[in-house]
């Protein structure tokens, strides 16, 4: 994927540098991750009706981001890369 920065280090996917290491990400409007289970994420991204933002970063999230070190990293069928 290109290159993709995030300073969110408590990030499953997050690497030194401040580089995602995940193989896919999944961005979206708040409300949509807010509405949606953790399944729902970058592997079926092209199955899903597009969600615009409220015209600010501010409404847009990371539907991709893992709480490090929680049970959860499996959930979503990303691959985190070395
Ligand atoms: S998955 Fe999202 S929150 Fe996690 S490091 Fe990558 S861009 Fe940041």
């Amino acid at each position: 994927m290109s290159e993709v920065y995030c300073t969110v280090n408590d990030c499953h996917y997050w690497g030194q540098g401040n580089v995602c290491k995940a193989n896919k990400i999944l961005v979206a409007s708040d409300d949509f991750g807010d509405s949606q289970p953790d399944q729902i994420d970058a592997t079926m991204a092209s199955q899903y009706s597009p969600t615009p933002s409220k015209g600010s970063c501010m409404s847009t999230c990371c539907k991709s981001y893992v709480p490090r070190g929680t049970n959860k990293i499996n959930n979503d069928n990303i691959t985190k890369m070395t």
